[in-house]
């Protein structure tokens, strides 16, 4: 039996990524990895141990030697650093501030790189994040590229927040997220960049619904080949 395809899912933040890969994974019953978490994670214990962010030796070290599991939960995935259940940490204003920061780091990258390849061995995976289709797997059978204006994820972004009883201004969450694509589209090591045979998906006027619907035809057809 077939054991499944690898489906990469990029895009900048806020796109709705990690909703429409958690959906799409369970469809199918495969295995979903949400690879922006790992560089949370990291950043998380970088942050909480005073490490500075711009020493990239210092977070490649750190790095190898935490342990980053992520485990399916009722919430679609949760992350445990080290044995310790951080999922609502890393998503704190202060761990998305400094992420990007921490993901430009090469050693970071190629270290992170190399742990996703190994979960999403051997078994069908959906995997969302920023470098999935251009340098994690090249070779998945689906590449989607999801974007959305940045009014539209400023505002997903904050109902979200809204849901979590996260207190957000629609203002700075603007910036937020432009300034994050910003680094993470200009740094020299696997930029955010749409891979040249990704599908294009614009969910600025779409439902989940219609989205998850669409990403799941296109995987059908590729199971199908
Ligand atoms: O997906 P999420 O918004 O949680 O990702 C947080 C950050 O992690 C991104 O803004 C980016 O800096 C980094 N990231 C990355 N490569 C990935 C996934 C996330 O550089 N594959």
């Amino acid at each position: 039996m077939a054991i499944g395809i690898k489906i990469a899912i990029d895009g900048p933040a806020a796109a709705g990524k990690s909703t429409i890969a958690k959906m799409t994974a369970e469809k199918l019953g495969y295995t979903y990895i949400d690879t922006g978490a790992m560089y949370r994670a990291l950043t998380h214990k970088a942050l909480s141990q005073s490490i500075d962010t711009t020493n990239g030796e210092e977070l490649k070290s750190l790095l190898q030697e935490t342990e980053i599991v992520l485990l399916p939960s009722k919430e679609g995935q949760a992350v445990i650093v080290d044995g310790m259940d951080v999922s609502e940490e890393i998503r704190s204003q202060q761990v998305t501030a400094h992420v990007s920061a921490v993901a430009i780091h090469t050693g970071v990258r190629e270290l992170m790189v190399e742990k996703q390849r190994q979960l999403a061995e051997g078994m069908g995976v959906v995997m969302d994040g920023r470098d999935i289709g251009t340098a994690v797997l090249p070779n998945a059978e689906l590449k989607i590229f999801m974007t959305a204006s940045v009014e539209e994820r400023a505002m997903r972004r904050h109902i979200e927040n809204s849901r979590r009883g996260m207190i957000s201004s629609l203002d700075n969450l603007k910036v937020e997220i432009s300034e994050r694509d910003r680094v993470d589209s200009e740094r020299e090591v696997s930029p955010l960049r749409q891979a040249e045979d990704a599908v294009l998906i614009d969910t600025t006027s779409m439902s989940i619904e219609d989205v998850a619907n669409q990403i799941s035809e296109l995987a059908e057809k590729r199971l199908a080949l």
